[in-house]
């Protein structure tokens, strides 16, 4: 069964229903010229700096930065940002003057690159001031922010900044577990429960923590692997995790080996959030609110002061939206290209290399 239809067995007990996809209201999307252009975008739009600084510190073995199109050309993850790499940033969000957006950071590992982090901060706050930017999220697999608590300066910025909050990558409750699946290079001391716990305890300084947590085979597989991973979140004084199942891929992908391993791990969420809510000897939960559209769907509960978030998308829908014609996103890639999608050559908005004083570099 796909989460959709098992949520809506409880359709009547949910107390908010957000549509991600305008139906028909014109207001939800909005004209705006970009490169010449006149595209219509729909809101609320993210904003992404795709993060490829470097390779991962992380080598999660379902990462679909490793998925890729068959006769596609250079992947994102694989793209290295120039030295102008800030200024065509800032040409781009120039082009996005005006437009009411949100950041999303993500890509590979934002924080694996202090300085470059950093800057990125900077240079997104500058926007931020007489532009109307929603929310700002980061999504991180914890690695370079487990220096929080030596390294005041990048707690500050990151306080500055002005997190709505932060979304750590973690597998499983167990250390070994998590390291099974997420494979940290031994440059990185994520892999190490205690420290990130100690990251989370400085997070929640700043901003919200919500820990994401792709069910899979040989992870939170199952009912009583979900309840001791819900305890475990607890225990770090975390007050949101998110349960995402593996994305429906799309044909266009070859079948590799991360492909294969998506298609082999697969564990139903549906499934999952229907034994979480059924369980017995416990109250329901509140069912607060269900999110519909573009490429994905969602149900968040709260379990005795926890928010729990059960959620499943499909890149084929997510693929079928960006050809459209519209803009759904908003991807800033190392090669200069603002796109209206994940890929660096496709959608191309914007091209902020072929602009200026450094043309061609
Ligand atoms: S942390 Fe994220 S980007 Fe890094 S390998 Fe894992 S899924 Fe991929």
């Amino acid at each position: 069964m796909d989460l959709e239809s098992a949520v809506s067995r409880y359709w009547d007990a949910v107390q908010t229903v957000v549509l991600r996809e305008p139906q028909g209201e014109p207001s939800r999307w909005r004209r705006h010229t970009i490169g010449g252009r006149s595209w219509q975008v729909v809101q609320p739009v993210t904003f992404t700096p795709y993060a490829s600084v470097r390779p991962c510190s992380g080598r999660c073995r379902f990462c679909s930065e490793n998925l890729r199109e068959k006769g596609a050309g250079r992947h994102a993850s694989l793209l290295r940002p120039a030295g102008s790499y800030f200024l065509q940033l800032q040409r781009a969000l120039d082009e996005l003057r005006g437009l009411p957006l949100s950041y999303s950071l993500s890509g590979l590992e934002m924080t694996d690159d202090r300085s470059w982090f950093l800057q990125l901060l900077q240079t997104l706050a500058t926007h931020t001031r007489g532009n109307p930017v929603e929310n700002r999220v980061l999504y991180s697999n914890a690695s370079g922010l487990l220096a929080l608590g030596s390294d005041p300066l990048l707690k500050r910025a990151m306080a500055d900044f002005g997190f709505s909050w932060i979304e750590l990558s973690r597998h499983h409750h167990d250390e070994y577990t998590n390291q099974e699946i997420m494979r940290f290079r031994s440059s990185s001391l994520a892999a190490d429960n205690g420290a990130f716990a100690s990251c989370v305890d400085h997070l929640n300084d700043i901003t919200e923590t919500r820990l994401v947590c792709i069910v899979q085979a040989g992870g939170v597989d199952s009912l009583g692997e979900m309840l001791r991973y819900l305890a475990w979140a607890r225990s770090l004084g975390v007050k949101h995790v998110i349960f995402r199942e593996l994305s429906a891929l799309d044909r266009r992908y070859r079948a590799n080996a991360t492909f294969r391993y998506i298609d082999a791990a697969r564990v139903s969420v549906a499934h999952l959030m229907l034994e979480f809510l059924e369980r017995k000897g416990a109250a329901r939960p509140e069912l607060k609110q269900s999110t519909r559209g573009y490429y994905f769907s969602n149900l968040v509960v709260e379990d005795s002061g926890l928010r729990i978030t059960f959620e499943a998308s499909d890149y084929t829908v997510l693929h079928e939206k960006h050809d459209s014609g519209r803009v759904f996103k908003l991807v800033f890639h190392a090669n200069g290209n603002l796109c209206a999608d994940w890929n660096p050559e496709r959608h191309i908005l914007f091209s902020a290399a072929g602009e200026g004083p450094d043309r061609g570099e």
